[in-house]
């Protein structure tokens, strides 16, 4: 009888010892913990060299998926499964853009926008309209528009700090640009990329159609500087446009979810996640491979810290981010149908670099109130947790009045590599990735046991 009691003051002791150790503590161990691992890392690298081009729809990304299914399973967390959906997805087979000068074709480096149509099998050939941007096209004639290929060839304005605001002042041309033109009757339409450098990646994304499509692609920077000065040499020339392209009926895909069941309250979810499809054109180290392997590592790192949580820890790596964001609708729409109940939830999106911060959407309380972690994360790079936009993917939630957090990276190099060829796994710094995980894990750790 006493060996009993023994042992089990000795295991409610093992229980409490994380509740009794300070928060610093407990922090200090999670960095000691990630800084030596080398677990997202090498789960990155996995995903980069055997699921590159994860888009919705593609056999990477159900290879990602099982992946990272296999993954967490072996992780030993209490549940892992997959929400299925139904959408529809596109893909993209081939792209030829050229530029024809007399008898001279010449490529120019371009992808595909998604869900662009396919132009005819010998190509789209048409006159070219430059214009600085949306309202620069609404402003010519209808009969100057019609049958012609726009090129909407403003730059990004790099004069904003941060990466994401100059993303902010050019990715209209991409997003609205195309289904704009094809309102006006234009033929198709290139899109300068949304970028920090001038190089020869075309980055891809997402763009708006309405009822009309028109076949759409975006030049590599360089590229788009190349048709710009031809067209000032000869405003007559044209471009011959080739897309094969595929529209997928409808699939089933899923979001990929683990959960560590919390001890006090297990019906309350903190939610950590990032999204683990890529566009067609990449590796998706940092879009968004880098917030997938580090939402993964938070639970190893509970569970090989023995850190217990009161609430569930669920991890959610959402499908289709890039596309038609299904991933986050259809969570939030399974939750609904499920009456489950979401705590807070963070999402990983804005690449595997240093850390800088956190942001947060949720009422100014809370937002004031989480800041106060500041001052514990700062040692290990946190220099600032604000109000702000969060991610894709958890923002159905918001809805619910769930309080959102978005983890946020220095994003200098962030636009350099977004949606094109150059996010590969060569960019990741495993220090910084690792870095990651630990303030993502030392922020669940600290809401899950101080509240909100
Ligand atoms: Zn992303």
């Amino acid at each position: 009888m006493r060996k009993l009691l023994l042992f089990s003051l000795v295991v409610f002791i093992m229980n409490s010892a994380y509740s009794q150790e300070s928060d610093e503590k407990v922090i200090e161990k999670i960095f000691d913990n990630v800084l030596v691992s080398n677990e997202a890392y090498n789960n990155l690298k996995h995903l980069c060299k055997y699921a590159p081009g994860r888009l919705i729809g593609s056999e990477e990304s159900v290879i990602a998926v099982h992946f990272m299914k296999e993954y967490l399973e072996k992780l030993g967390v209490d549940t892992v499964f997959l929400q299925e959906f139904e959408t529809p997805a596109w893909k993209c087979n081939h792209i030829s853009i050229r530029m024809l000068l007399g008898d001279t074709e010449i490529n120019l480096r371009a992808d595909a926008l998604g869900p662009s149509p396919s132009t005819p099998e010998k190509g789209l050939i048409a006159n070219v309209i430059e214009v600085q941007g949306i309202e620069d096209l609404k402003s010519r004639e209808k009969s100057e528009i019609e049958g012609k290929i726009i090129f909407y060839n403003r730059p990004v304005d790099m004069t904003f700090i941060n990466t994401f605001r100059v993303y902010g002042s050019a990715v209209d041309q991409r997003y609205y640009g195309p289904a704009v033109a094809a309102e006006l009757g234009a033929a198709g339409v290139l899109v300068r990329s949304v970028s920090t450098r001038v190089d020869t990646f075309p980055h891809t994304g997402a763009t708006g159609f309405g009822e009309k499509r028109i076949p759409c692609a975006a030049l590599s920077t360089v590229d788009a500087n190349i048709l710009s000065d031809a067209l000032k040499i000869d405003n007559n020339l044209k471009v011959k446009m080739i897309i094969d392209a595929e529209d997928i009926d409808i699939i089933t895909s899923f979001n990929l979810i683990a959960d560590i069941v919390g001890n006090e309250y297990p019906d309350e979810y903190i939610v950590v996640g990032g999204h683990i499809d890529s566009w067609h054109n990449t590796d998706g180290a940092h879009d968004d491979g880098a917030g997938c392997v580090q939402s993964a590592d938070v639970l190893r790192i509970f569970k090989e810290l023995g850190i217990k949580n009161n609430r569930t820890i669920r991890v959610i790596l959402y499908m289709d981010e890039e596309l038609f964001q299904k991933g986050g609708t259809s969570y939030a729409e399974y939750t609904e149908e499920n009456n489950i109940k979401h705590y807070m939830a963070l999402e990983a999106d804005a690449g595997g670099f240093s850390p800088e911060g956190f942001t947060v959407d949720a009422s100014d309380s809370i937002v004031e109130f989480i800041s106060g972690y500041r001052k514990i994360l700062e040692p290990y790079g946190i220099y600032y947790i604000k109000k702000g936009g969060t991610g894709v993917d958890i923002e159905p939630l918001k809805k619910f009045g769930v309080p959102l957090m978005g983890y946020r990276t220095n994003p200098h190099r962030y636009m350099d590599l977004h949606h094109s060829a150059y996010d590969t796994f060569d960019k990741i710094h495993p220090r910084e990735l690792q870095l990651g995980s630990g303030c993502m894990a030392a922020m669940i750790y600290l809401i899950d046991k101080h509240g909100l």
